[in-house]
């Protein structure tokens, strides 16, 4: 069992005691001690990290005999524990049992932890007594941290949890510790069951919250800064709020600030007229848009007038019967491609063959209604010899890819719509 010194005094930063163990594993090593005030993993709250002598903390493991295991990496620190005693296997195998060994906790990170954790049962405590709702699970992250609610709330309701929350916080009340059986807790009127018998550790908010809990708080609802709900989500049939609390808030608002200022600064606004401003950019988008539309319309109409009145007069295979030709690469997609194909054999005999202006290259090749050409099947001629693929009808058939000079694809088009003379 190890003496966990964060239960009676989570303000404590450094500490020295003695090894118990230390097995190596791989190029880890984990150290149990006789005491410490490395808080494991354990409750959704995650390990702290710092220094055991002259090794980094990776890592810190609540096991099943009640021990704490500390997790140093042998690699992460060259410095010898005792630079005059370090063999040839290096400083690892001079941790042996009584050795003895100062800690130091990474302070930022641990207090950030505590701000959070406490953070969590004030704002759950909230819920529960403001609108009778329950946490169901509570998870402290790297960037965020959330708890899950047993039912879904109106934002409305979210807002009051918060207010009341940060009211707790504001007053700055006394966050105690206190040791009590198992059989005192069952008189307590205690947030939710313990989960664990014999001696409890007990959390208590003054007046507000009193809950189970082995992790680390605040020692006054103070310390925690300010309760910021970041988001929230229906999950499970409940509600997963998202919340920030202290270091993390302000960091927040930090982040949020420097993109709205951003923001601002692009569309000469104020914060504040952001959205309306957005949707009428939006707006604005679509109505060019459509306006782009009917000018690329009317303008493949031009276009297909010029194309037609350049065509020139063939004979197709098989039948030798006459037609005009339109063979031309045109800057457009495929889609600028096929509605430019389109408006020219919307007039009776033409036979169309377009090809974009990219490498490799679209095209389309089309005919109108009068005329017995079967483009499909010179569409396929042009993909057999220059590569690529596509596929169409008769009428009209488009494809892509073709891997050509665009003078090369037009002869090969001609020799394979038009008969020989
Ligand atoms: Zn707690």
């Amino acid at each position: 069992m190890t003496d966990r010194l964060y239960y009676t005094d989570p303000y404590l930063q450094t500490f020295d005691a003695t090894v118990e163990t230390a097995e190596r594993r791989g190029d880890r090593l984990l150290v149990t001690l006789d005491r410490t005030a490395f808080y494991p993993t354990s409750g959704g709250q995650p390990f702290d990290t710092g220094t055991l002598g002259a090794w980094s903390v990776v890592d810190v493991i609540d096991q099943d005999d009640g021990s704490i295991a500390h997790v140093v990496e042998i690699g992460s620190r060259p410095g010898p524990l005792d630079p005059a005693s370090a063999g040839p296997e290096g400083p690892a195998l001079r941790l042996e049992r009584r050795t003895r060994l100062h800690g130091i906790i990474d302070w930022p990170r641990r207090f950030d932890h505590m701000q959070q954790h406490t953070g969590q049962h004030v704002l759950s405590a909230a819920f529960d007594r403001v609108f009778g709702v329950r946490t169901v699970s509570f998870h402290l992250g790297a960037a965020a941290s959330t708890i899950d609610l047993a039912r879904e709330m109106m934002p409305a309701e979210i807002a009051a949890a918060e207010a009341e929350a940060n009211r707790i916080v504001w007053e700055d009340r006394p966050v105690a510790i206190r040791f009590v059986s198992a059989e005192d807790a069952a008189t307590l009127p205690l947030r939710k069951e313990p989960v664990r018998g014999g001696t409890l550790r007990l959390i208590d908010v003054e007046g507000f919250d009193l809950s189970a809990c082995g992790g680390t708080h605040v020692a006054r609802t103070g310390g925690i800064g300010v309760v910021a709900v970041a988001s929230w989500e229906r999950f499970k049939g409940g509600q997963r709020i998202e919340f920030l609390c202290g270091g993390r808030a302000l960091g927040r608002f930090r982040s949020l600030r420097e993109t709205t200022t951003a923001s601002v600064r692009l569309l000469s606004v104020l914060p504040e007229e952001l959205p309306a401003s957005i949707e009428r950019l939006q707006a604005e988008a679509k109505d060019q848009q459509r306006a782009i539309a009917a000018l690329q319309t009317e303008l493949s109409r031009f276009r297909a007038e010029e194309l037609a009145a350049g065509a020139a007069q063939v004979r197709l295979r098989p039948d030798a019967t006459e037609a005009r030709l339109v063979l031309r690469a045109v800057d457009a997609d495929a889609n600028g491609l096929k509605a430019l194909a389109s408006a020219i054999t919307a007039k009776p005999g033409f036979v169309v063959v377009l090809l974009s202006a990219s490498t490799p290259a679209l095209v389309v090749v089309a005919r109108s209604a009068d005329v017995s050409l079967a483009a499909h099947q010179a569409l396929s001629a042009l993909t057999t010899k220059f590569g690529g693929r596509g596929g169409g009808k008769p009428e009209l058939a488009q494809g892509g890819g073709l891997e050509a000079p665009a003078q090369a694809i037009f002869d090969a088009a001609r020799a394979a719509i038009v008969a020989s003379s």
